[in-house]
């Protein structure tokens, strides 16, 4: 039962922590400065706890301290909301031991040959999590909301299926708390760039922004992995043996934009899944640093009445309900003439312009018989 649950986590913590190395490598270099600059900001009093470099690569078998690329690890499997995340990065001691957990099992899977120590490496991991980690199978037994939802029609476009993404009676999915975290970080980006802050709230609002987007990107990641396009539907055993069965065999999946690949999922993914993740990563980040520098239109949602990272609680919310009509609103890197104010519209005047970019196309998640 303790394995079953943990099995349908999608990518292990080094697989998501390697997606924001490999995407904050891929970053324009000015693009890269904007975020180390904010990321140096958000280290003020928290020196020891956050890596000096935010993608510390040479980062041993144990780790000391946490790296940038290692939120997006936290978010969602270790922590229900950005603010959640935050504050057991910054204040726990057992997420040290996580991290830990979480170098070991990289080096395990590198050398592994097999499919049998591949499996072990897992479980042995898994263990290790339930031990550092008091609340992580709770939230292992309830993720449904790590999962995109699935296509009603195979004729669906990408803004129509954003669109059902977006219902409120949708359950909800990885799709929107991508967007839901990511359009946050954009307006509080947005907001950085034009205000004038006292040192300690800037880097307060510093961590808050790459809370929200570490968040986000957590969804953006899992939504590639093959068991968890491949459908959520059916009981707990249909689901683990789909969830198990395409994560391992792969899945002829193809992109919105009609590109043909196979999608593996966790901790068997290959240089290509890699590959097309840290593409979608590198362009949200991309994004973010455009808004720090001011070029993204997203507009103002009174972002420093909130100096915390959002706290939406995805293991416990099934829906957004009548949240989504909160979403701030951007306009695909052009400037948004909008009245900053007029951030309350519905989600039928949304589309794909709010994903990050013309080149984000993921694959299309399997239309529900
Ligand atoms: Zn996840």
């Amino acid at each position: 039962m303790l394995l079953c649950a943990l099995n349908a986590l999608a990518w292990v913590y080094p697989e998501h922590r390697d997606i924001t190395l490999l995407a904050l490598q891929r970053l324009d270099p000015a693009q890269r400065a904007l975020l180390e600059k904010l990321w140096s900001q958000a280290r003020a009093g928290h020196e020891a706890r956050l890596c000096a470099q935010m993608a510390y690569t040479a980062q041993g078998a144990q780790p000391t301290c946490i790296d940038y690329a290692a939120w997006p690890a936290i978010s969602g499997d270790h922590s229900c909301s950005a603010r959640d995340m935050l504050g057991i990065v910054l204040g726990s001691r057992w997420i040290l031991r996580v991290a830990r957990v979480g170098a070991r099992l990289k080096n395990r899977l590198a050398v592994a040959t097999r499919r049998d120590q591949r499996t072990n490496a897992v479980r042995d991991s898994d263990l290790a999590l339930v031990r550092a980690d008091r609340d992580y199978l709770a939230r292992a037994t309830a993720n449904n909301a790590h999962f995109p939802i699935a296509r009603s029609s195979v004729s669906i476009d990408l803004p129509g299926y954003v669109q059902i993404a977006l219902r409120p009676e949708s359950e909800l999915n990885a799709l929107v708390i991508y967007m839901w975290y990511h359009l946050r970080a954009l307006a509080r980006a947005k907001s950085i760039a034009s205000a004038s802050l006292p040192h300690e709230r800037y880097a307060q609002a510093a961590r808050a922004t790459l809370a929200d987007e570490a968040f986000a990107l957590h969804f953006l990641q899992d939504s590639f992995a093959a068991g968890h396009f491949a459908g959520t539907w059916g009981n707990a055993a249909v689901r683990k043996g789909t969830h198990d069965y395409y994560n391992e065999h792969g899945l002829d999946a193809v992109s919105w934009d009609n590109r043909r690949f196979v999608a593996l999922g966790d901790a068997n993914m290959q240089p290509g899944d890699a590959d097309r993740e840290a593409s979608a990563v590198r362009e949200s980040l991309a994004q973010l640093a455009s808004a720090l520098h001011g070029k993204t239109g997203a507009t103002v949602a009174a972002a420093f009445k909130m100096p915390e990272p959002e706290g939406f609680n995805v293991c416990r919310e099934s829906h957004f309900s009548g949240a989504v009509g909160e979403l701030p609103e951007i306009s695909g890197g052009r400037t948004d003439h909008r009245s900053d104010t007029d951030t309350r519209i519905g989600p039928r005047q949304r589309s794909a312009a709010a994903l990050p970019g013309g080149d984000w196309s993921v694959h299309r998640p399997i239309v529900r018989r």
